[in-house]
């Protein structure tokens, strides 16, 4: 992404809007009240704001300045619905009147909690508390051992910013009470754990005790995923976290019964957070986080969250600043009004990350940006629900998140040596991602724990699966056996642990036996099919950075492509006799290997494609060529939507059946800014036997010409720089 600064924003003109007049005059006046309808919650509130508050009480000065008449009425004015305010944040300090805990010092006998909610229920906006679990630094200071002990030792800890504890020590009870208190003495309308997830791993003397009571054993600190101690340590972890997440929703809502949420932008992060899917599904009425990586992962997150979510919206979050540890660098206008659109087009609420000033007031200047955002994303919320529809599902596995070449490695080696540890799944499923959406392939995301969501795809993609179990398989096997198409790579299925040695559980759909692994640290797919071979001309190879599967076909399937080694083995190449067949490269084999890459296979009414690596994981452009080529073959169309528009357009597609219409969004996910208006034509799927009866342009239901093509409605998108919504209603 380009990112400029905000005051280059501020220069090139964007922001004529830098004062607008709403803003000004409820500057000049403090007691105005805006004229926010009344929506209700969550179902209605698409705009949601939070104000990092992440500030200690060393200082005099810090929060003594906050006006909580100032703050709230900045952001009603700004067009938001809903404010999510800190009560207890990183440093330990409760923002309420807490007997419990250590009330912020600044509050000087104030109640800061208790005026912002009074403030909001003034100005109509629905109230939300974040309440940080897990990372405390005043527990952390307090009770030593409370303490979250990683394997080696605390000195980094003590070096950094961040006092974590661990709830496996008496922190949990402490916790437990602290929003026992908060939610029975205020009223607010939801809760947002932040931080349920493990910092690391614990050995404790509590973690450690638990462990030994629980297995009667000392827990290990050697990563091995191949061990069955290991596995049986990361299962007691994730099941320790969950409990706890319980614990947590249980004492809320215990208090009263309000909205519970726990951070849940861990769903794509590795085993090291021991966070379950379960944790978003049943300790979480909606599920809710902050991500930072860019487009691809915004995109994708929605649709991981789509399919996870029980109370509708989810709530999308990304900070106002480039990420929340740079405070002063504003994304440009162009990037904050696309990252807040992309909710908007998948349905669900946004929520907007700014910080506090350390004195206690904010930057209102942001709010003018954040208020022309709000205007535009508004009209087009009244249409917003339905079913996302998708041909499409990349299946998604929580528990293949972690890297083999892990194996043998200290638990010690891994904490903060690595921020963010490789996941080779992950790679697939978001290139997976980033190809169908640049494709315009209709998809979604299923995951180990909404696997019955099966039924509503067409096709799945398995993208380098290293877990799967024999009942995960078998539903796998059944929805190919009923006609759907499964698209594997790599080690996909893989049982490792049969006794008879590693075989693949859907060999049967895959067409393959598998053999092992061939190759080092490059490897080829060679295609052998003509039409293939057209899709990643002028080459006549494919690259992978790593070895392939080594697999033998079963009579009657179909090898559309072949493994190919290196010329030279870059493992034994040597600079004494020149032992390589290119100085600076590695050029395949003059012949291509015989080995199968890339087999279609049929297997009851459906197909299974199988390709020895997972060469959705690249970026290169071929690669997704050659991907879509062969998804196309064997996933006939229509599509639920087809659309003819630059790669940079992601378009969605909601089904609102009781109202006979479908909501179509287009997004320009252009990076480089300012926005190029771009174009399309939409082609939409009208449900069989129905009729198109019109389409009309959001938010101002202006009439778009249309025609039938076959099963579709065809219709034309004039140029749009951010966003365009289309109703296509039937009858
Ligand atoms: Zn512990």
């Amino acid at each position: 992404m380009d990112r400029r600064t905000f005051n280059k924003v501020l220069t090139t003109g964007t922001m004529g809007l830098a004062m607008p007049g709403s803003f000004v005059q409820a500057r000049q006046d403090a007691s105005m009240v805006r004229a926010e309808p009344a929506t209700q919650w969550p179902g209605q509130v698409y705009r949601r704001l939070l104000v990092d508050n992440h500030v200690p009480d060393w200082d005099p000065v810090f929060l003594s300045r906050f006006d909580p008449v100032d703050y709230v009425q900045t952001i009603a004015t700004a067009g938001f619905q809903a404010l999510m305010q800190y009560a207890i944040s990183d440093a330990g300090l409760c923002l309420w009147r807490t007997k419990i805990g250590q009330v912020h010092r600044g509050m000087k006998g104030r109640d800061y909690f208790a005026e912002v909610m009074d403030e909001c229920k003034r100005q109509r906006l629905h109230r939300t508390a974040l309440f940080l679990v897990i990372w405390d630094n005043l527990a952390f200071e307090r009770h030593p051992d409370w303490r979250f002990q990683p394997e080696e030792g605390e000195d980094k800890i003590l070096e950094g910013r961040y006092g974590f504890t661990c709830f496996n020590t008496p922190y949990r009870d402490y916790v437990l009470s602290l929003v026992h208190e908060l939610v029975s003495s205020y009223d607010f309308e939801g809760i947002f754990y932040d931080m349920t997830l493990w910092p690391g791993v614990c050995y404790c003397p509590y973690c450690t005790t638990r462990y030994w009571k629980e297995y009667n054993t000392e827990p290990p600190r050697v990563v091995d995923w191949d061990d069955p101690e290991w596995r049986r340590f990361q299962a007691a972890r994730e099941r320790w976290l969950f409990e706890f997440a319980q614990d947590l929703t249980k004492t809320a809502k215990s208090a009263r019964p309000i909205l519970v949420e726990h951070q849940f932008a861990t769903v794509f992060l590795d085993w090291r957070s021991g966070v379950p899917l379960k944790l978003g599904v049943e300790a979480s009425d909606s599920v809710g986080g902050d991500f930072y990586a860019g487009l691809t992962e915004f995109s994708l997150a929605c649709k991981a969250f789509n399919g996870l979510n029980r109370v509708r919206p989810f709530e999308f979050m990304t900070s106002a600043t480039k990420n929340i540890m740079d405070f002063v660098t504003v994304k440009p206008y162009g990037q904050l009004r696309v990252e807040s659109l992309l909710p908007t087009v998948h349905s669900a609420a946004s929520l907007t990350i700014d910080a506090i000033n350390p004195d206690g007031t904010i930057n209102h200047n942001l709010y003018a940006v954040l208020e022309k955002i709000n205007r535009e994303r508004a009209p087009y919320e009244p249409f917003l629900g339905g079913s996302l529809m998708a041909d499409v599902a990349i299946y998604y596995d929580k528990q293949s998140m972690y890297d083999p070449d892990e194996k043998g490695a200290h638990v010690a080696s891994l904490f903060y040596h690595q921020p963010k540890a490789p996941a080779p799944h992950f790679d697939g499923v978001s290139g997976a991602g980033r190809i169908l959406r640049e494709g315009h392939v209709p998809f979604s995301v299923i995951t180990n724990v909404t696997l019955e969501q099966l039924r509503d795809y067409r096709a799945v993609i398995v993208p380098n699966v290293l877990e799967l179990t024999d009942e995960q398989a078998a539903k796998f096997r059944s929805f190919v056996e009923k006609g759907g198409v499964l698209y594997a790579s790599g080690p996909s299925s893989l049982d490792r642990f049969n006794k008879t040695g590693p075989r693949y559980l859907l060999e049967d759909v895959l067409g393959v036996q598998y053999k092992g692994n061939m190759g080092t640290q490059v490897t080829f797919l060679t295609p052998k099919d003509d039409e293939l071979k057209k899709s990643i001309w002028p080459q006549n190879e494919i690259i992978h950075k790593g070895p392939m599967i080594r697999a033998e076909a079963s009579p009657g399937a179909e090898v559309l492509g072949t493994v190919t080694l290196p010329y030279v083995d870059p493992e034994s190449i040597h600079v004494i006799g020149s032992h390589f067949a290119q100085q600076i490269s590695d050029p395949p084999a003059p012949t291509p290997g015989s080995e199968p890459g890339l087999v279609v296979n049929s297997f009851g009414r459906g197909k299974a494609i199988w390709v020895a690596a997972p060469i959705e994981a690249s970026s290169d452009a071929v690669n997704a060529q050659l991907f879509l080529t062969v998804l196309r073959r064997v996933l006939p169309g229509p599509y639920y939507f087809e659309v003819d528009a630059h790669p940079s357009v992601e378009m969605t597609l909601y089904h609102q059946a009781e109202n006979q219409r479908l909501l179509a969004g287009l997004l320009n996910m252009q990076q480089q800014l300012p926005l190029i208006p771009l174009s399309a034509t939409v082609r939409v799927q009208i449900p069989l036997g129905r009729h198109g009866r019109h389409v009309t342009r959001l938010p101002d239901r202006e009439m778009i010409p249309f025609k039938t093509v076959g099963q579709y409605v065809e219709f034309r998108i004039d140029p749009f720089e951010a966003v365009a919504m289309a109703i296509v209603e039937y009858d």
